[in-house]
């Protein structure tokens, strides 16, 4: 039985990027295209002069890396003390959230196309309500996205992953040979290491920028063995090779 990945790649990697800093643009974008590497950049675009926020994403998704949707105001569970009182996912309904994820991807849509796009869930977390009125909002997520980035304990596997709750390690304060190592594991078991990262030598969940170079040095050196690709654009491979599985199955 012939493997998920293609000529002879032995797993995948996503590279992700959260919330639109500015380190992105001007040190991850730049470092990807450097190794001739594609990420997937989870924008918000919640400002009230969100055109001009989105001006310079729109030049990112010209070189080939993803968009993807974050929701709009980046609703988190109101346990967090920077979320303010009563505005928590636990106040929230799934009309709240299902508008909130609309309105961003509107505007996402107007400089980077219609996708296929992924989303992430903000603090990753996907629920709305408290108690027994809590409800999970990734059925509204899965039918709007092509993928969802959660978090979780492993690398994906192709076969079984849900490819709306795809597991993906925080990666924060990781130094190179943390975030190599978990791209190496996951590619020796034939897995889809999907890696977070927030600002670079910016703000409280940082990587520093001499790591991430020597990560995106280390993927550019080993791309025969493994496919570093935008989320949305493995997630479209997975399924197609599901259905030709599923296909020689009914032969
Ligand atoms: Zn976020």
């Amino acid at each position: 039985m012939a493997g998920p990945w293609s000529d002879g790649q032995c797993g995948a990697v996503s590279l992700t990027f959260d919330d639109g800093l500015a380190s992105q643009l001007f040190r991850a974008v730049p470092t990807l295209g450097r190794h001739g590497l594609r990420g997937t950049f989870y924008l918000n675009a919640r400002s009230a002069r969100w055109e001009e926020g989105l001006a310079p994403w729109a030049d990112v998704a010209g070189l080939g890396h993803e968009l993807g949707n974050h929701t709009l105001t980046h609703p988190c569970s109101g346990n967090f003390d920077f979320v303010p009182a009563g505005r928590g996912l636990e106040d929230l309904t799934l009309e709240d959230i299902a508008q909130d994820i609309d309105s961003c991807e509107e505007r996402i849509r107007s400089v980077a196309g219609p996708g296929p796009r992924s989303f992430a869930y903000p603090c990753y977390q996907d629920f709305v309500g408290r108690g027994a009125r809590r409800q999970s909002y990734v059925p509204l997520v899965a039918e709007r996205f092509v993928a969802a980035r959660a978090r979780g304990e492993r690398a994906n596997d192709p076969a079984r992953a849900d490819l709306h709750w795809l597991w993906s390690f925080p990666c924060e304060r990781m130094d190179a040979a943390q975030m190599i190592g978990l791209c190496e594991t996951a590619t020796a078991r034939g897995l889809w290491c999907i890696l977070t990262l927030h600002g670079i030598h910016e703000g409280g969940l940082a990587v520093a920028a001499e790591d991430l170079e020597v990560l995106c040095a280390h993927l550019a050196a080993q791309r025969t063995r493994i496919w570093t690709a935008p989320v949305a654009e493995v997630a479209g491979h997975v399924l197609a090779w599901r259905g030709r599985q599923a296909a020689d199955g009914r032969r």
